[in-house]
């Protein structure tokens, strides 16, 4: 396993941050870490990279225990940490190789003739910008120069601390891509409080909410557990408590005269059984629409369902 974290809780004097979080990520994932602010994303982070340490629970990093030799596992992980703290006076070229010295970075050239700084700002697609200093850098440039200082000295793992926050939709889009690319052969774990951006970049989702996993699910399992919602419009009024014959219905809402939302707890698609409905009791159907539930939506719920006690997946 790339990462294995077992039981692990984290308190801060009064404020527990972490309580028993176990997970784990073989090669070749890209993981979306996904919670509200607060949920304790950063902190499982800087667990997870030797910066902090947990008072109960193990963690391992390439089976390196990150515990006992953080110096040791820090090889096997490349971190961008939140707001990606650079030195912004100096020329792109200079910071990576000031940031290869001080961790020690062999960046000799290679068999190709290219030195390892050259190859990681190839890979992070820095080349037209690589000649000019930090801070006359966009935003997601910078970006770029923070993934490029991660992956100098080509890390299994890559723990990234929401690095989309603050970027334009372009450069949004570009970093995921990126994100996407460097994830074929790493194995990534990101933080982020936006669910589209899991759907656009991860193969698997953990949710962390107050400290706790809430979810940890691939994409696919998370989108198959969703529930159906079927907007039907019949041809004429009907009274919620004909819908007790409908099987696995968990709510039914009139949203505009005669047209309703269904919503269905089952994996069977339920429409051919709302037609089955309608002849048995001589209605109409005059339209009817499967309308999925957005992992979006999925997130609002789950999170607030833990505010409110109730488990919705
Ligand atoms: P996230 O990254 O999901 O926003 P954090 O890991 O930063 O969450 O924070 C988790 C909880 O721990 C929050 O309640 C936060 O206020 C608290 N916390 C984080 N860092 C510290 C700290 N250094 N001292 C005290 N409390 C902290």
């Amino acid at each position: 396993m790339s990462i294995q974290v077992t039981s692990v809780s984290k308190t801060y004097k009064t404020q527990k941050a972490l309580n028993e979080v176990s997970f784990s990520a073989g090669k070749g994932q890209i993981i979306g870490f996904l919670g509200p602010n607060g949920a304790g994303k950063s902190t499982m982070m800087k667990i997870l990279t030797g910066f902090i340490k947990p008072e109960k629970g193990a963690v391992f990093v390439d089976e390196i225990d990150v515990l006992q030799d953080s110096l040791k596992a820090q090889k096997s992980i490349g971190y961008l940490p939140e707001h990606n703290p650079l030195y912004t006076d100096m020329y792109v070229r200079e910071y990576l190789q000031f940031h290869a010295e001080i961790f020690n970075i062999s960046t000799a050239l290679n068999g190709t003739q290219k030195s390892q700084i050259e190859i990681c700002i190839e890979k992070v697609g820095l080349t037209t910008e690589a000649h000019k200093k930090i801070n006359q850098l966009s935003k997601g440039y910078q970006q770029r120069v923070g993934l490029a200082a991660a992956i100098l000295h080509n890390p299994n793992v890559l723990i990234l601390d929401e690095p989309t926050t603050g970027l334009d939709p372009n450069q949004l889009l570009e970093i995921r891509t990126l994100i996407k690319e460097l994830g074929k052969d790493k194995t990534v774990l990101f933080s982020t409080h936006i669910m589209q951006e899991v759907e656009a970049v991860c193969d698997r989702v953990i949710i962390i909410q107050k400290g706790e996993i809430l979810v940890d699910k691939t994409l696919a399992e998370l989108q198959n557990s969703t529930e159906q919602v079927i907007k039907v419009v019949f041809n004429t009024t009907i009274g919620v408590s004909q819908f007790d014959q409908l099987e696995h219905l968990i709510s039914s809402k009139n949203t505009y005269k005669n047209t309703w939302l269904l919503t269905f707890k089952n994996e069977e698609d339920m429409r051919p059984k709302l037609f089955d409905f309608a002849q048995k009791n001589n209605f109409k159907i005059l339209e009817l629409s499967l309308e999925n539930k957005t992992l979006e939506s999925l997130f609002t719920e789950l999170t607030q369902s833990v505010i409110s006690g109730k488990a919705v997946v």
